[in-house]
C-alpha cells in the first residue's frame, strides 16, 4: 500500500472508535445474536469484535478485505436514501487493515468443522489458513496506525479514546436490545446487555439501576405530533432530576441510525425548559422516523451530524413529544 492510500485511510479511520463502529456494524449486519467488543488501551493496542453471525467462508474472507467489495446489495441501494449513506460502503475492512494488523477468524453458520483465519497487515494478505473456531466471526485489530505515525500522534489519552469507544458501543447496544452486546476494557467488563429485553432492559444493563428507574417513555406519532417531517418519536427520557453535565447521554437515532442533530437536541432541551439546571442534560434514548428525503446528511458524514430540510418543524415535533411524556408524569 502506498502512502497516499494510508493517508486516505487515516482520514476515514480517525481513531479506535471509528474502527469499532465499522466492525460492530458488520456484526449486526451479519445477523448476530451476540457481539462482544474487547479493547485494550482505549483500542490503540487491541480491538476485538466477536460475533455469532452468519460468518464467512475462505472465499468470502479473501473478498471481504478487498477494496470496494461489499456483499450488501441492499446497502448499495441505500446509497440513494438519505441517512443510510453515512459511513462508507465496502471499504471498512480494507481501510482498517491498511493502517493496522488485522486478523479475522470466521466460520459460516452452516459449515461444520474448520473455519478460516486470514491475517492482513498494512493492506496485504499475509496468510490464510484453516483454523478451529465457532460459527461466526472474530475480527482483531492490533497496533492501529502503526504505519501512520502522524495519525498515531493525534490519538488522545487512553481514557479519551476509550470514552469514544464506549459511546459508540453504547449507542449500538441501546438501539439493538435484541442483540446481546458486551464491552470489555483492559480486562474489565464495562457493560453487557442480555439481548432478551426491551429498550428499558438495555438501559438498565448499560447505565445501571438508578438511571433505568428514572426513565419515562416517549411515544408519539401521526396526529399526536405537530405538523412536520417526523412520522414518529419514541424511546425513553429521564426524569429531570436524573441528569449529567455532559451531552454524551443524549442518544438520538434517525431511521435507526445513531446521529445527532441540533434541532433534535434543542427540541429535547426545550421540553425540559428550566427543570434542568444550567448546563445539565438528561439521559435520552430517542428514535425518530422521517422520510429519507427530509434529511440532509452532508453536514459532516463522519461525525454523524444531520440537519433537516425543516429544522424548525423537527424542533417543535421533538419538543412536543418529549413535553407530553413529561407532562404525563406530572413534570
Ligand atoms: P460493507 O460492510 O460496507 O459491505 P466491509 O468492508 O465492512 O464493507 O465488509 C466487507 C464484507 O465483508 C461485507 O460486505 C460482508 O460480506 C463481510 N463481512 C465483514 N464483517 C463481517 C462479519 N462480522 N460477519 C460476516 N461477514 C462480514
Ligand atoms: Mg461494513
Amino acid at each position: 500500500e502506498d502512502t497516499v492510500a494510508r493517508i486516505a485511510a487515516g482520514e476515514v479511520v480517525e481513531r479506535p472508535a471509528s474502527a469499532v463502529k465499522e466492525l460492530l456494524e458488520n456484526s449486526l449486519d451479519a445477523d448476530a445474536d451476540s457481539v462482544d467488543v474487547t479493547v485494550e488501551a482505549g483500542g490503540t493496542e487491541l480491538i476485538r469484535v466477536a460475533d455469532d453471525g452468519y460468518g464467512m467462508s475462505e472465499a468470502d474472507l479473501r473478498t471481504a478485505v478487498r477494496q470496494h467489495t461489499t456483499s450488501k446489495i441492499a446497502g448499495l441501494e441505500d446509497l440513494e436514501s438519505g441517512v443510510a449513506t453515512l459511513g462508507f460502503r465496502g471499504e471498512a475492512l480494507h481501510t482498517i487493515g491498511s493502517v493496522s494488523k488485522l486478523t479475522i477468524r470466521s466460520r459460516p453458520r452452516e459449515a461444520d468443522g474448520a473455519g478460516t483465519e486470514l491475517v492482513y497487515e498494512g493492506g496485504d494478505v499475509v496468510s490464510v489458513e484453516p483454523t478451529g473456531c465457532p460459527a461466526g466471526t472474530v475480527v482483531e485489530v492490533t497496533d492501529l496506525f502503526y504505519n501512520t505515525p502522524a495519525r498515531r500522534k493525534f490519538l488522545k489519552t487512553t481514557a479519551t479514546e476509550f470514552a469514544h469507544v464506549n459511546r459508540v458501543v453504547t449507542r449500538y447496544a441501546l438501539a439493538n436490545p435484541d442483540v446481546a452486546v458486551s464491552l470489555t476494557h483492559d480486562g474489565r467488563e464495562v457493560f453487557a446487555t442480555t439481548g432478551q429485553g426491551d429498550l428499558q432492559a438495555a438501559v438498565l444493563s448499560v447505565y445501571g439501576r438508578e438511571v433505568a428507574s428514572a426513565m419515562i417513555p416517549v411515544e408519539a406519532d401521526g396526529d399526536e405530533l405537530p405538523v412536520g417531517p417526523l412520522e414518529s418519536v419514541s424511546g425513553l427520557v429521564s426524569h429531570p432530576e436524573t441528569n449529567r453535565s455532559s451531552r454524551e447521554y443524549l442518544a438520538t437515532y434517525v431511521n435507526g441510525r445513531a446521529v445527532s442533530a441540533d434541532a433534535v437536541r434543542e427540541g429535547i432541551m426545550g421540553a425540559y425548559g428550566t427543570q434542568l439546571g444550567g448546563d445539565r442534560y438528561p439521559f435520552v434514548v430517542l428514535f425518530l422516523d422521517v422520510p429519507g428525503e427530509a434529511v440532509d446528511v452532508n453536514v459532516h458524514p463522519r461525525k454523524r451530524e444531520v440537519r433537516f430540510d425543516d429544522d424548525d418543524a423537527v424542533r417543535r415535533q421533538v419538543d412536543a413529544a418529549v413535553e407530553s411524556a413529561l407532562l404525563e408524569h406530572g413534570l
